[in-house]
């Protein structure tokens, strides 16, 4: 018995720790508690920026090492995006293996607070799929290394207005590239998707005169929009192929695949949604194409940028939260310029502007300041 455990132990260990050194990983932390029932998993993957933060995910994965390679490939994910966003903060994400309908409890999450306080700020966590403030108020009974939370703990409180803002300024930058106006006025767009993040893109593009078609599975979140912002309801499925200028996904991932490209009709596709790419070669084929490609973890940026303004600036602050939020407009333009001076799709541009400025930081890190 003991033969055969200490045999698998080595085979995982050589599996991650070669996924590791091939992505040049840090830390990977596995936490379990009786008590509690906690099993969850935190890695870190650069903190050459700072402290790692990622959000706290909470999902019925079928196997360990599931949860260990979605845990691992998040925390690259946010190493990325703070680095493209030009925040001082490094990447790590932090799993929960369970059911969120029904494995939730106090114990549970103050649990992990309590990991997460022994890790001394190496890793500071937040809200994801499976997870809401509540929980991270638990998590907060028992750690200040923490950024999502309610307005009343002194967190920034909802996320989603100011994801939905920075999406807009992605867009913007885009349109300014296919179409040569930044002006939204009459610019058609096409949202899928009115959650929490599209309800205030089509709330967002309204106020900027945007001709608005939108499509949810939910048909109450279609009716209220059409309502509210004179959207047209179309076909949540086939709302990718409307003959609009921008197509804005804000629902679910690979939307940008093999079947969906070859119906595209936009100049430019610009949305909410984590992994619109199926494949990395779909963006490629957007690329050729000359669809201009708002990436997505550059654009979606925004509630991230906007919930950790409070981090080394003595407390949050509104309108400079908001600020920093507007320059994914910037940011994205830098991409576009890049993708056309190195002739590469945009997003390859993203993360050649992220490692960039994570090496410039390493260098600058190596200077001594004292003796
Ligand atoms: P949400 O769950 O509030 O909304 C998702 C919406 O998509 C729901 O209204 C749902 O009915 C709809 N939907 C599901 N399947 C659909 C389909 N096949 N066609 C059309 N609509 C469908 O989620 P959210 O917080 O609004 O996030 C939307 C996307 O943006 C997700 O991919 C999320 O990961 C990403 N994102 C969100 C944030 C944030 O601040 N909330 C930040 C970054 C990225």
């Amino acid at each position: 018995m003991e033969k055969t455990l200490s045999k698998q132990g080595v085979q995982m260990e050589s599996r991650f720790l070669s996924y590791m050194e091939k992505y040049d990983y840090e830390n990977l932390f596995i936490c379990q508690d009786n008590a509690t029932g906690l099993k969850a998993i935190i890695a870190i993957h650069d903190t050459t920026l700072g402290s790692a933060v990622g959000g706290c995910r909470m999902w019925t994965y079928n196997t360990e090492n599931e949860a260990i390679e979605d845990a691992l490939r998040l925390a690259r994910g946010m190493t990325y995006k703070y680095a493209a966003a030009g925040v001082n903060l490094g990447g790590g994400k932090c799993v929960i293996i369970g059911d969120p309908k029904t494995q939730k409890s106090e114990g549970l999450f103050r649990a992990l607070g309590r990991f997460i306080d022994r890790l001394g700020g190496l890793y500071m966590t937040g809200e994801d799929v499976g997870t809401t403030l509540r929980d991270m108020e638990y998590i907060r009974m028992e750690t200040e290394h923490i950024v999502t939370l309610p307005k009343e703990l002194g967190g920034a409180g909802p996320i989603s207005y100011a994801t939905a803002f920075g999406v807009v300024q992605g867009m913007r930058a885009c349109v300014k590239e296919a179409m040569g106006t930044e002006s939204l006025q009459g610019v058609r767009v096409a949202v899928q998707g009115l959650g929490s993040v599209g309800y205030h893109v089509v709330e967002i593009l309204h106020e900027e005169g945007a001709e608005l078609l939108v499509g949810d599975i939910d048909q109450a979140k279609v009716e209220a929009v059409v309502e509210k912002f004179g959207a047209r309801a179309v076909s949540p499925e086939t709302i990718h192929a409307e003959d609009v200028d921008v197509y804005c996904p804000c629902a679910l991932g690979a939307v940008i695949n093999d079947n969906t490209i070859e119906q595209l009709k936009c100049k430019v596709v610009a949305g909410s949604a984590n992994n619109q790419l199926k494949e990395e070669r779909h963006g490629d084929m957007l690329h050729e194409l000359g669809i201009v490609y708002g990436t997505d973890y550059i654009i979606n940026a925004g509630g991230t940028v906007y919930d950790t303004d409070r981090l080394n600036t003595g407390g949050f602050n509104y309108e400079r939260a908001m600020g920093k939020v507007t320059r994914i407009y910037e940011t994205m333009t830098s991409l576009i310029n890049i993708s056309k001076e190195k002739n590469i799709p945009t997003y390859k541009a993203a993360d050649l502007f992220a490692e960039q400025r994570i090496e410039e930081v390493k260098n600058a890190k190596a200077l001594r300041t004292r003796i």
